[in-house]
């Protein structure tokens, strides 16, 4: 893996700033959530966390009001009945969760005076509270500077720094790295804010980079490469494979394209021809022998089921004669315009600098 550069001191400060006014404008108002700068009650970030687990905020929000209004505070929790409780979990699903909720809050109440411990260290010690939990906890409710590193969170840190390590393997690491970003000042609402921006902007697919607060300080982001990120263990990576594409010009400014059969990879949309992939149709007869090829700027594009590294080729028709069959010749510009697949419309703009 290679060596990873964190953003120095003074762009991770603007990092942070840019990140928290998204947040005041843009984050979401969610019941479990203080947003005038205040702390929210410890007891309603550790129900919110633990219901959040594996579910959705929209299925989880009438379960946390339900539960509140019926135990409001820790130990109204701890003293209800173990069946009542997991009666009001019935639909949450994963029901380990809402024993563990119960078993923390009996703890709390029984051995802590009802008083919640104040740092991811010692949260971490009482039954049915994991690091990630202990750490949403310490940051949201106490400020803890400490970035709970779930899902999302993974996500965007990976993005920012590229970091190409294959999780979960590399999560512990990942994990390391992140926390340099996080404030000493603020680190609730940062975190929040990096969990916010997970679930609106940077998603997994499509990622909205040209929206993206951060986009500047994103190492993926600016590269063009964020759904490259993160990395996923060998277990899961999808397997790569390696296709030549091949922009092929006339010398009047017009290159080679062809269209593609209705089905499959790309169907029925114009493309440049190309070879060795598994959407790849057969090239035009001699077609590499028609013009002398120059290598160009590679990259990759991630397919659902592959990642396909792209190899780029460019070459002058050697004479009008040799013009491959099976191929008409179209402006650069129509080219782009006429809804060619995304990855080769970028690798044409590369070529043509923008
Ligand atoms: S620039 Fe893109 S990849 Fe980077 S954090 Fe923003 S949305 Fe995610």
């Amino acid at each position: 893996m290679r060596e990873i550069f964190m953003p120095p001191a003074g762009k991770r400060q603007m990092l942070v700033s840019a990140l928290l006014d998204w947040y005041g404008a843009n984050g979401r108002h969610l019941p479990w959530r203080m947003r005038d700068g205040g702390h929210p009650d410890p007891y309603h970030v550790l129900l919110s966390e633990i219901m959040l687990q594996q579910t959705t905020v929209t299925a989880v929000i009438p379960y946390y009001q339900a539960f509140l209004a019926r135990w409001p505070d820790v130990c109204a929790l701890a003293s209800g009945r173990d069946e009542d409780v997991m009666q009001a979990w019935a639909g949450l699903g994963y029901y380990a969760r809402a024993r563990n909720l119960l078993r923390a809050a009996r703890e709390i109440c029984n051995n802590h005076d009802g008083r919640f411990p104040a740092t991811a260290c010692e949260l971490g010690t009482l039954p049915g509270i994991g690091p990630y939990t202990a750490a949403a906890v310490a940051a949201i409710a106490f400020g803890e500077a400490i970035l709970p590193v779930d899902a999302n969170i993974a996500r965007v840190s990976a993005r920012l720094l590229e970091f190409s390590e294959p999780l979960p393997r590399g999560l512990e690491k990942l994990r390391k790295l992140a926390q340099g970003i996080c404030p000493e000042e603020n680190a609730g609402d940062f975190c929040q804010a990096m969990m916010d921006l997970g679930a609106m902007v940077c998603t997994p697919r499509h990622p909205g980079c040209g929206e993206c607060p951060i986009q500047t300080f994103c190492k993926a982001g600016k590269s063009g490469n964020a759904e490259a990120f993160p990395v996923k263990s060998l277990k899961k990576q999808r397997p790569v494979e390696h296709g030549v594409f091949y922009v092929l010009e006339d010398g009047s400014g017009q290159m080679a394209v062809r269209r593609r059969p209705p089905h499959g990879i790309w169907g029925g949309l114009l493309e440049i021809p190309s070879s060795g992939w598994r959407g790849a149709h057969a090239l035009p007869q001699n077609f590499e022998a028609c013009a002398e090829w120059e290598d160009a700027e590679n990259f990759r594009h991630v397919f659902t089921h592959f990642t396909l590294e792209m190899e780029w080729r460019r070459g002058v028709l050697l004479s009008q004669e040799m013009g491959p069959p099976d191929v008409r010749f179209l402006p650069w510009q129509e080219v782009v315009r006429a809804g060619v697949p995304s990855p080769i419309a970028k690798g044409l703009r590369r070529m043509m600098g923008k």
